[in-house]
């Protein structure tokens, strides 16, 4: 047994080794000759790592470049997502491109934001949309039919190309695909986030996946066809969305589409945070001001914003996460500024301080700046002098 295990970690590193290696060499490239050619021995290697369950040696090559080279760690992460999002499958003995679609929605709501399995109904309707905006003719697809969070998502490579098979699968079979909510994990509840349909969408090879890719078809008709689609995939999606402000995103292969609507959701979550404070308590953006502060630990870098009433320099009664997503903190403050102007917030306080990344001991929730320069727990505004000063669990 820990023979067994021996030689696979040793093969492990030595797969991730290979792996680094070809990625540095790729990234010294100078032509798309020479690009090609370390980028077919690549994707063979990470194929069949992904296909036999050995998506660790790429996880631990992409840990060693994300420390020694930034420019190769590029180059293999894309060629990695690539993998596991996408396939070369054989239908009736012909090959065909397949692609994982995933279509994100930004939400917040007053109650929980739903999580839940689609009736048949919303299914056909939703590939109705893809059908008649997005995909090419002669395209095959299927909607795996659940509502997703952000946590409920396939996350490593491993898991995503999984994932992504099974609905390889029944696109290619044209049968139903039936998530099993059981096998989810339980979502960490916000005020603002995002919900995901995932797709497959499968062609014959070499031939267009999307219909403005179609020989005659103006490539610009993408833009009216995505802003058709997320109207009507958005109606579509009503009966699920009771009690929320919600807007669909383009739909996009699955890694791009995730890095897209994280994008989105900092803006959108300003925006519901101060919706939510207007809505539920009647306060304007006039009455409130805004703090910002970096925090970070050894991993993890983001923005923190804390909302309190204009005339309350210690209580934060509402709190926004702005990840920094690879931007600089100087962006980043500019980006956060503007935002909150847009929603009406100008009394904004910047913290030159760094704050540890905390988060509450007892509900996990994270700990937001005040303008006298400490983190401190958000806690809804008393709304009567006997409600509690401490923050409820
Ligand atoms: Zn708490």
């Amino acid at each position: 047994m820990r023979r067994t295990r021996y030689i696979s970690r040793a093969r492990h590193s030595a797969d991730a080794e290979t792996l680094a290696k070809l990625a540095r060499r790729l990234a010294e490239s100078g032509s798309r000759i020479e690009d090609r050619l370390w980028e077919r021995r690549l994707a063979e290697l990470i194929n069949d790592r992904l296909t036999r369950g050995f998506a660790d040696a790429i996880e631990a090559a992409l840990d060693d470049l994300a420390r020694t080279n930034a420019r190769a760690y590029d180059d293999l992460a894309d060629l990695a997502e690539s993998s596991a999002e996408s396939a070369t499958i054989d239908i009736d003995g012909k090959p065909h491109d397949a692609l994982l679609l995933a279509i994100p929605v930004l939400a917040w709501s007053r109650y929980k934001l739903p999580t839940t399995t689609l009736s048949s109904t919303l299914v056909d309707n939703v590939a109705v949309q893809i059908t008649g905006h997005l995909a090419a003719r002669g395209t095959r697809l299927a909607v795996a039919d659940y509502l997703y969070s952000i946590d409920q998502l396939p996350e490593s490579l491993g898991e995503v190309h999984d994932a992504a098979h099974v609905l390889f699968e029944a696109a290619a079979q044209g049968k139903r695909m039936k998530v099993d909510p059981k096998s989810l994990r339980e979502p960490v509840s916000m005020l603002a986030d995002t919900r995901y349909l995932l797709a497959a969408l499968i062609a014959p090879q070499g031939q267009a996946l999307y219909h403005w890719q179609e020989t005659g078809v103006d490539p610009d008709a993408k833009q009216g066809a995505i802003t058709t689609f997320c109207e009507q995939t958005g109606n579509a999606l009503q009966p699920l969305m009771t009690g929320c402000r919600y807007r669909v995103l383009a739909p996009n292969a699955f890694h791009a589409a995730l890095r897209d609507a994280d994008r989105q959701l900092r803006e959108f979550s300003v925006e519901a945070a101060v919706s939510y404070l207007k809505l539920a308590y009647d306060l304007k953006p006039g009455e409130l001001q805004a703090t910002v502060a970096a925090f970070e630990d050894k991993r993890v870098e983001e923005a923190r914003i804390g909302i309190s009433k204009a005339s309350d320099d210690d209580a934060v009664i509402e709190g926004v996460v702005w990840p920094l997503l690879g931007d600089d903190e100087d962006k980043a403050q500019e980006e956060i500024e503007a935002a909150l102007r847009t929603q009406g917030i100008t009394r904004i306080t910047t913290h030159a301080q760094r704050f540890p990344l905390e988060y509450c001991d007892d509900c996990g929730a994270p700990m937001f700046p005040n303008p006298a320069g400490h983190a401190v727990h958000a806690e809804p505004p008393e709304e009567a002098d006997e409600q509690p000063t401490a923050p409820l669990h």
